[in-house]
């Protein structure tokens, strides 16, 4: 399936916009004549000027898979494709418009994390066709959520509101959905000033923890997850708030509660945690960042520390340890995680 240069653009322009997608996050699909050609599993949208980032499938194949409560689709994939599906193709697959847009936008996401989220959208969202969906794993138990919805709502919601995870957009034409998208982005306006971000930590001169492969983070952004104290608070008790930060950033929040004097222990911790692209020292009020941290983690770092900038100051809901291990137990994240950078 031939996808047109408009569709394959405006993936690379929401690609570039880290306030959008971040890293392999989001992805993007197009139905037609029963073939449904929605982005590969661990591809990144900002590349999508290429259509190899891109896979078809059979759609009746994958309806009745779905029907059948599987969450993997191989079987439908069209003949000489050698990458996998995104993770949530169900989702594509399910909600009856041509163009289908998924994406994990900053400031829609930071509405869905804290306890209010539902109110704050109903009143920014009034009067558009759109659903707020309550948090179900990506994958098949989203996709029997999307399924229900799908069954009282007619006509099919073309904005849904994705509780700690993010928005779908979805609509018969590209110019459609491009309009959509707009105009909820218009009512979710960036909220903080990147100058109430600016935080510095304690200079350290070269330091012992350059051997173990750290470097000190000059980011004020990422340096307020420890010098502000409403982060660092969020950090310890809302590390996940989304599925995406626990498959690049892990399952807990990487902080040292020691003094580092003790080099060994410290490095034994590290080892320990599997070397940890960031590591917190609220102790020394620093951040480290690993030399070999993949932007997809600085990303999705940078993400996290915009969404605490908004809600440090609500009562957040973080996603459940069970929950956490569920998501880091889905066989296409480890996928993606293995071909990320
Ligand atoms: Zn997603």
């Amino acid at each position: 399936m031939k996808l047109s240069k408009e569709f394959l653009a405006y993936c690379a322009e929401l690609g570039e916009d880290t306030m959008l997608v971040q890293g392999a996050g989001g992805n993007a699909s197009y139905k037609y004549n029963d073939v449904l050609t929605v982005k590969a599993s661990g591809t990144w949208l900002r590349d999508s000027l290429e259509q190899s980032n891109f896979v078809s499938l059979d759609l009746p194949k994958v309806i009745s898979a779905i029907d059948d409560g599987q969450a993997r689709f191989d079987a439908a994939v069209l003949p000489e494709q050698s990458l996998k599906p995104s993770i949530e193709t169900a989702m594509h697959a399910l909600i009856p418009y041509p163009y289908v847009f998924h994406l994990h936008p900053v400031e829609v996401i930071a509405s869905t994390v804290i306890a209010d989220g539902q109110n704050i959208c109903e009143q920014k969202l009034a009067e558009l066709p759109w659903v707020w969906l309550p948090y179900y794993r990506p994958g098949s138990m989203l996709a029997n959520a999307i399924n229900t919805v799908l069954e009282s709502n007619k006509p099919p919601p073309k904005i849904w509101i994705l509780t700690n995870h993010g928005i779908i957009i979805a609509d018969d034409t590209l110019e459609g959905v491009q309009q959509l998208l707009k105009t909820v982005m218009d009512r979710f306006p960036n909220t903080v000033e990147l100058s109430s971000m600016e935080y510095a930590t304690a200079q350290h001169s070269k330091h012992k923890w350059n051997e173990l492969g750290y470097e000190q983070s000059l980011d004020p952004l990422f340096n307020s997850l420890v010098a502000d104290p409403g982060c660092l608070d969020a950090t310890q008790k809302h590390w996940v708030l989304y599925p995406d930060h626990a498959v690049f950033l892990g399952r807990s929040a990487p902080i040292y509660d020691h003094s580092i004097d003790d080099l060994t222990t410290f490095k034994a911790w590290i080892e320990q945690n599997n070397h940890p692209p960031l590591i917190l020292l609220p102790k020394q009020d620093t951040i480290l960042i690993s030399k070999n941290a993949k932007q997809s983690e600085l990303l999705m770092l940078e993400c996290y520390c915009k969404i605490l900038a908004r809600v440090k100051n609500y009562q957040l809901i973080s996603l459940p340890t069970e929950e956490v291990d569920g998501i880091l137990g889905l066989e296409s994240e480890q996928f993606r995680i293995t071909i990320g950078r």
